[in-house]
């Protein structure tokens, strides 16, 4: 089964300009999931959903992830109008599949449409996170030939991911949870699986410590933490050598 196959274009009513416009969607139940990475990332057989998470209008190039997406205010709506409607010209082309590409200029609609909306923090880092895993993606979907390419698209989803950190690390001291749809324990969870990813061994421990010392944390929720530890102690070690 092609990637073509587990996507549809499923319709959508822009908040901005009020057209009715289709977008690929991942069809539900058609993801079968392979594996998960060290921050929670989730990999699936002959797919990759993070190309499909941004729902952009083609009219007025308003772009936003499916969980902010009609959440506009009056104030913002008039801001997004006058600054990227006016101005808005692209042409896209109807495809059955996006590429990788195609993804990473969808999602930076999406950052053009969240910095003129003055989004939350969360919402940056939650975008954030997905492009740094799409570029995680990209580079692994690469040949082992291309080696400049994937040093770069690596480069790329190291900056989104620190990004994504200091983002979520803002949001957790100033946003109430639920944060991007998580608890308390899930958002710390990712956070401190991100900082494992990322070698930033003290603040893994901060993370870890907090977690480890809530009484809602479940043995799943503890089981994973010690995971993380140990990756964090294996990795200390190579260092010293
Ligand atoms: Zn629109």
């Amino acid at each position: 089964m092609s990637e073509a196959d587990k996507v549809f274009k499923k319709s959508y009513k822009c908040p901005i300009c009020d057209s009715n416009f289709k977008s690929l969607t991942v069809k539900q139940g058609k993801a079968r999931m392979i594996d998960t990475d060290i921050d929670l990332k989730v990999n699936y057989r002959d797919i990759e959903p993070l190309k499909y998470d941004i729902i952009l209008c083609p009219v007025c190039g308003y772009a936003a992830l499916e969980r902010y997406f009609d959440r506009v205010s009056a104030f913002q709506r008039k801001n997004i109008i006058d600054k990227i409607c006016q101005s808005f010209r692209y042409v896209f082309e109807d495809k059955d599949e996006f590429d990788y590409d195609d993804a990473i200029t969808r999602y930076k609609f999406a950052f053009l449409t969240s910095q003129v909306k003055m989004s939350k923090h969360s919402e940056f880092g939650f975008l954030c996170l997905k492009m740094g895993w799409l570029y995680r993606s990209y580079a692994n979907s690469l040949d082992e030939k291309m080696q400049k390419k994937k040093a770069e698209l690596k480069e790329q989803e190291k900056n989104y991911l620190n990004n994504a950190f200091n983002y979520f690390e803002t949001a957790r001291a100033k946003e109430q949870s639920p944060i991007c749809g998580m608890d308390e324990l899930t958002f710390d969870t990712l956070l401190a699986s991100l900082c494992v990813e990322l070698q930033k061994k003290e603040e893994a421990k901060k993370y870890m410590s907090i977690i480890l010392s809530n009484r809602n944390a479940t043995k799943r929720v503890k089981d994973k933490i010690f995971d993380l530890k140990e990756l964090l102690d294996s990795e200390n070690g190579e260092d010293e050598e």
